[in-house]
């Protein structure tokens, strides 16, 4: 879709503002937090700093808008019904998408023609970010696309979920050339607190698809203790609190642990019917670029492998749970066990 005619021509009278005009598409659960960092600190530190937001939901972006005047009456806020319009108002366009076909689509239709129909000195001067976590090969054609249109682009996927989305603890796991990653820092840094730079383009999803390799794994184990445990007749919170203080501590223990009651004075989403964390169905979207990245790398990945089985099986037999914090793997295993089955996973070696 072409700009409208509408924001061509008050977008023209604000060329001279793109400097200070920072675009965010995509405000879900992450991208809402982030953007709202992002904007009321630069608001913080500029008021007269500009925002533009861009959802496929002109809903969610209204709200965002009337939220953030409400709390920072006199900002400079407003809405862009397409990429291309975000694009053309401001000089950093950072994007926060589900995965790899709707980053293609907004790059390929939305912002990389717009950024080729810029003059070459706003072209050179623009700087995208995408944090959504998505293939490595996708990511780093489209970052090839915008460095011929003539801007520069870093991926930026992130660790720490919704919780350090909101409170701007985000770590950053960045790709792209030195001088991109340097661009991009002081917008990082509004929103997270570890930003690293891993590498080339692609290299930031690399690191990230490994994270979430190992993550997606230990969720289900720890389902797995904390059913057994409760089949033993251990109080939730004692166990979480031994192995939270032991060797098999992490994240989804100590957390994002998938039992109600077990984390006391903390609330992952089982607290909230397991809504508002990270979606199973994004969690399986993780697993399958893992496998895909092992299968064309050439490592074994039996435990992710039998990992992405197991949360395909979730959405198989229980949909209502794919959009449901992915910790709800607790809540399948849960339902086999009163149900008297099992899940088998096969294992061989080809
Ligand atoms: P989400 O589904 O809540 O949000 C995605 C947003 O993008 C939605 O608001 C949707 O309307 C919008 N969108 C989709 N297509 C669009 C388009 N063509 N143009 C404009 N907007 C469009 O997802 P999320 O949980 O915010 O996750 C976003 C990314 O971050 C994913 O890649 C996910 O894997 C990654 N991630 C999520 C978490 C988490 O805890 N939720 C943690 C780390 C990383």
């Amino acid at each position: 879709m072409r700009p409208s005619h509408r924001w061509l021509s008050q977008s023209l009278n604000r060329l001279a503002m793109r400097p200070k005009s920072t675009s965010f598409i995509g405000l879900g659960r992450m991208g809402h937090e982030m953007a709202y960092n992002l904007f009321s600190k630069q608001h913080a530190q500029s008021s007269d700093s500009h925002f533009v937001v861009c959802d496929a939901a002109p809903e969610v972006s209204q709200s965002f808008c009337q939220n953030f005047t409400k709390q920072f009456p006199g900002a400079q806020i407003s809405i862009a019904a397409t990429p291309e319009e975000a694009t053309l108002a401001s000089q950093t366009v950072i994007t926060m998408l589900p995965s790899s076909p709707q980053v293609r689509t907004v790059y390929n239709e939305g912002i990389i023609p717009t950024i080729q129909s810029l003059p070459e000195e706003f072209a050179r001067s623009m700087l995208c970010i995408d944090s959504t976590t998505l293939d490595v090969e996708v990511a780093r054609t489209v970052a090839q696309n915008v460095a011929q249109a003539g801007a520069q682009m870093v991926d930026a996927p992130v660790s720490g979920g919704v919780t350090g989305a909101k409170a701007g603890t985000l770590a950053f796991l960045v790709g792209g050339t030195e001088s991109a990653f340097k661009l991009s820092y002081p917008f990082l840094s509004f929103m997270g607190q570890k930003i690293i730079h891993c590498g080339p383009s692609g290299a930031g999803l690399g690191a990230k698809i490994c994270n979430n390799l190992i993550l997606g794994v230990q969720q289900i184990v720890v389902g797995e203790a904390m059913l057994l445990g409760d089949k033993l007749g251990l109080d939730p919170a004692v166990l979480a609190s031994v192995v939270g203080s032991s060797t098999g501590n992490c994240w989804s223990v100590s957390t994002n642990n998938p039992v109600p009651n077990s984390l006391p004075g903390k609330s992952p989403p089982c607290e909230r019917d397991y809504e508002g964390g990270f979606a199973t169905s994004l969690m399986l979207k993780d697993m399958g670029l893992a496998t895909n990245l092992s299968s064309l790398a050439g490592t074994p990945l039996p435990l992710g492998e039998a990992a992405e089985r197991i949360y395909n099986q979730v959405i198989q037999e229980q949909p209502v749970l794919a959009k449901k914090d992915f910790s709800s793997v607790y809540q399948y295993l849960k339902k086999l066990s009163e149900q008297g089955k099992k899940v088998r996973v096969r294992y061989e070696t080809v």
